[in-house]
């Protein structure tokens, strides 16, 4: 199948998702300033273990062969053990499902990294957004990087393989990008890199932090030099305009093959939208995640083609499809305009007419949810 047939097949949506992220718990011992889902004190309305052992028989049946799973830090769960051995191993359900976890390493002390060296299916994402104390804990708080460290440390002990190093790119970090490579050469991991959007605390921290157009630039210099191993996701396909494409698939999969379930059971149509416009239904309605996935309107609307807006005129549309839904939507853009990090600048011109406009300043989304703790969120410089 030729690689436009594939991107074409999948706009429509698939009978299952392939990019699941299911983020476990709101609570989290880190509050960083750039956090999705605004994440750190626990739900009272979270899924239970019953409810979580549930959902993963559903998406057995649906043959979802692997999940991302998230937080929050999801090993603050106290039985987050019990739901990945449950995930990983078939029953009468189905096969097991993979899971790949994305944690600040807080919980990976030495006994935990071989318990975890001795599962299969299961791969482990160590976020870290620089490679010192001073750049990551401007971030992720005081205190962090060396908790990452630690945790890198002792899976790298327990041989539990090449675990992924997991890195947000922003404006501080960019100069930094051949030293995280170094880095995750040096434990045998892989980088991998994702975009910064304006998500959650990201809201308003992505001002500050964001990669200047310049910058973008080089990221996609970097990428095409060095990222033969880097792992990328959808994040980047907005810097296709700049050249010949980057590997992966350069479309927004947000409903079609992409989607998330919340802590509370809530099912959106990417990780970056936990919003009431991007909610799709909850797990805990009649026909749960399969009904959600395969008939709700949202989701429906999603997989009919999508209007090129402003961007039609654009030589670089086909490469580039207007970027990031997510990005577009917090940053208070119109969905079918240009991304706010448009590399041809059309993004800036339209956040400084927005910025212009004090209606639509005020009108500007914000996240559906805030579960920050007070007055822990470390404070930038
Ligand atoms: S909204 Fe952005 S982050 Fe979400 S799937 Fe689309 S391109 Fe990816
Ligand atoms: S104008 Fe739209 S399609 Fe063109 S580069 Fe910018 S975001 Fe991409």
């Amino acid at each position: 199948m030729s690689v436009e047939s594939l991107v074409s097949q999948l706009k429509t949506g698939l009978d299952a998702p392939i990019c699941l992220t299911w983020e476990l718990t709101y609570a989290c011992n880190l509050q960083c300033v750039h956090c999705l889902s605004s994440s750190g004190q626990r739900d009272h309305r979270e899924l239970s273990t019953v409810e979580a052992k549930r959902v993963l028989d559903q998406l057995r049946e649906l043959q979802v062969f692997y999940i991302n799973i998230g937080g929050g830090e999801p090993m603050v769960r106290r039985d987050f053990f019990e739901l990945v051995e449950y995930s990983v191993t078939p029953n009468q359900h189905g096969s097991g499902i993979g899971v790949k976890f994305s944690t600040n390493g807080a919980f990976i002390d030495a006994e935990k990294a071989r318990r975890l060296a001795a599962m299969e299916y299961l791969d482990i994402q160590i976020s870290l957004d620089g490679v010192d104390a001073v750049t990551n804990d401007a971030v992720r708080g005081a205190g962090s990087y060396d908790m990452a460290r630690r945790a890198m440390d002792n899976l790298a002990a327990a041989n539990f393989g090449p675990f992924k190093i997991s890195v947000v790119v922003t404006r501080q970090n960019v100069p930094q990008l051949d030293q995280f490579k170094a880095l995750a050469d040096s434990y045998g991991a892989q980088l991998r890199v994702t975009r910064l959007r304006p998500s959650g605390r990201g809201v308003d921290s992505w001002d500050h932090l964001h990669p200047t157009n310049l910058q973008q630039r080089e990221i996609y210099d970097w990428l095409m030099a060095s990222g033969e191993n880097v792992l990328t996701g959808d994040s980047f396909f907005h810097l296709n305009a700049l050249g010949p494409s980057l590997p992966g698939l350069n479309m927004c999969g947000a409903g079609r093959v992409v989607c998330l379930i919340d802590p509370i059971g809530d099912v959106y149509a990417c990780p970056f939208v936990i919003h009431d416009e991007f909610r799709a239904g909850n797990v805990r309605d009649p026909g749960g995640f399969a009904r959600v996935w395969k008939q709700s309107d949202l989701f429906t609307s999603l997989r009919e083609p999508q209007s090129a807006g402003a961007c039609a005129s654009c030589g670089a549309f086909d490469a580039c499809q207007g970027g990031c839904m997510a990005a577009k939507f917090f940053t208070g853009l119109p969905l079918d305009g240009p991304d706010p990090e448009c590399v041809g600048g059309d993004g800036e011109v339209a956040l400084a007419e927005l910025a212009a406009t004090p209606v639509a300043v005020s009108l500007k989304p914000r996240p559906a949810m805030d579960h920050t703790k007070p007055a822990r969120v470390p404070v930038l410089s």
